[in-house]
């Protein structure tokens, strides 16, 4: 990366008033990683200011500096702007303006992650591609994510993520997709973005800064989705259900560890197998792959690709031991999660009993009651046990209750829960264990293994 001040200035509509025009060869904003000759972007966070770290910035070798407030640091040239946050994403847009390479955009209310892995893998079997790293999503993220594209880069896939009106426009300003994925329209965010046509609505906020006519790749199966009209760009259709989308997954094939399926699409029918077990995965692998044939990637190659899918952090993983069969899925939970986790259970190979083991939804406001009492009926019909743990989840074992579920008990303790789910376990069985991240689900996980 090489950039000018001059250049940086123009780009955030800064003043700079020194003499020099050196260049910089990167971007932080974090002073504790500063690498030398960089750039130093002095953000305001939630809990720490940027700007009082400029002067130890410097000390590591910052070139330049970018703030909107006085710095005690004097002797680097020093951009100033009336907000950094903004000028970042700025930075990231101009910057991304000097790559003709295709960038896809990917937002949503579940699934981002899955999808943005996927669609990556499938892209990289044409193009050198840069993904955002983890759940690196939001306006810090997407414009450090840019600043990691280099020459050797054929293709990009950035992860954008939300939580208010505004975000996904300026984040997809800053990306500049040439294709732009909408996985889902769930129940998250509901207490800032008011009710599902808000959510829609937010997430439609990709099309800002979609370039002329590319493509909008919408999830066909989602009620939601389903209502868009003409929005100026094409709009293509993936998804399992919906027989009039684009690109329809079908005859899927749930294996122990793995899924198969056939995708059908103008071009022809293609089989998939990917690592990863559930509906939701063959429907993130469907937009993944249809992004890939979007973007000139041949079919074969693109489900070889997949093959080779692996999921980031604690995200879904099957584990087979001793004759039973656990899927991890402890790094984070929402409602439509949760149901589509209780959906794989149901369709998992199983010889013995099926156990959902769930910890709270957080963060659902005023839905949340309402929420655990659904995901508690479902988990009536797709699991044979069901062990709760949380102040939340004794609404699950009351919506397990209602519709019958007999072997259905809440838990205050992760210990109690581990002994009772330890007493009922034998080979054959398959347990689910889902949860939000801040419920640490997996502690239970530990001690099952431990103990096994
Ligand atoms: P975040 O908001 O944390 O960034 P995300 O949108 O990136 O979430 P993922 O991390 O891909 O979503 O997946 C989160 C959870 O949702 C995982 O448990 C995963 O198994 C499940 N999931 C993935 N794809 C789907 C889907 N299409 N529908 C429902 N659930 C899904
Ligand atoms: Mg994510």
């Amino acid at each position: 990366m090489r950039m000018s001040v001059k250049e940086i200035a123009h780009a955030v509509h800064g003043s700079y008033t020194g003499e020099g025009n050196i260049e910089i060869s990167s971007v932080f904003i974090d002073s504790r990683k500063v690498l030398p000759g960089c750039l130093f972007i002095a953000i305001r966070g939630e809990r720490m200011d940027g700007h009082q770290f400029a002067a130890s910035a410097v000390q590591s070798g910052a070139a330049v500096l970018l703030c909107h407030k006085e710095v005690e640091a004097s002797d680097v040239p020093v951009i100033r702007v009336e907000d950094t946050s903004r000028a970042l994403l700025d930075l990231a847009a101009w910057y991304r303006g000097k790559f003709d390479i295709p960038v896809v955009g990917v937002t949503g209310s579940v699934g981002k992650t899955t999808t943005k892995d996927m669609a990556a893998c499938v892209l990289s079997a044409r193009y050198p591609t840069l993904k955002t790293e983890g759940n690196f999503n939001n306006e810090i993220g997407l414009p450090l994510t840019v600043f990691g594209l280099e020459k050797e880069y054929g293709a990009a896939v950035l992860e954008m993520g939300m939580s208010n009106f505004g975000e996904i426009s300026r984040l997809s300003k800053a990306a500049s997709p040439d294709l732009g994925i909408i996985t889902k329209i769930g129940v998250s965010h509901m207490e800032t973005l008011g009710s599902r046509e808000g959510i829609l609505k937010a997430k439609l906020e990709i099309l800002d800064g979609m370039k002329g006519r590319a493509p909008l790749l919408i999830n066909g199966d989602d009620d939601m989705l389903a209502t868009v009209g003409d929005v100026g760009h094409p709009l293509i259709r993936f998804g399992v259900e919906n027989e009039k989308c684009d690109f329809l997954a079908q005859d899927i094939r749930q294996g122990e560890e793995e899924t198969t399926f056939i995708i059908r699409h103008e071009g022809g029918c293609q089989e998939v197998t990917i690592p990863a077990v559930g509906v939701h995965a063959v429907c993130d692998a469907t937009a993944a792959f249809a992004a890939g044939i979007l973007l000139g990637v041949d079919s074969e190659k693109a489900a070889m690709a997949l093959r080779g899918y692996q999921p980031s952090g604690m995200r879904q993983h099957v584990v087979k031991r001793d004759g039973i069969t656990v899927i991890e899925d402890c790094y984070n939970a929402s409602p439509d999660s949760v149901q589509a986790a209780l959906d794989t259970l149901k369709r998992m190979p199983c010889q013995g009993k099926r156990i959902a083991v769930l910890g709270d939804m957080l963060e659902l406001g005023t839905i949340s009651r309402q929420a655990h009492t659904k995901c508690g009926a479902l988990a009536a019909h797709n699991a044979d046990f069901l062990l709760a743990y949380g102040p939340m989840a004794a609404q699950y074992v009351q919506g397990a209750d209602a519709e019958g579920l007999k072997e259905a008990r809440h838990f205050d303790d992760k210990e109690s829960l581990a002994e009772t789910l330890l007493s009922v376990l034998e080979k054959g069985d398959v347990v689910l264990f889902k949860a939000s991240r801040g419920m640490q689900l997996e502690e239970v996980l530990k001690t099952l293994y431990e103990r096994w």
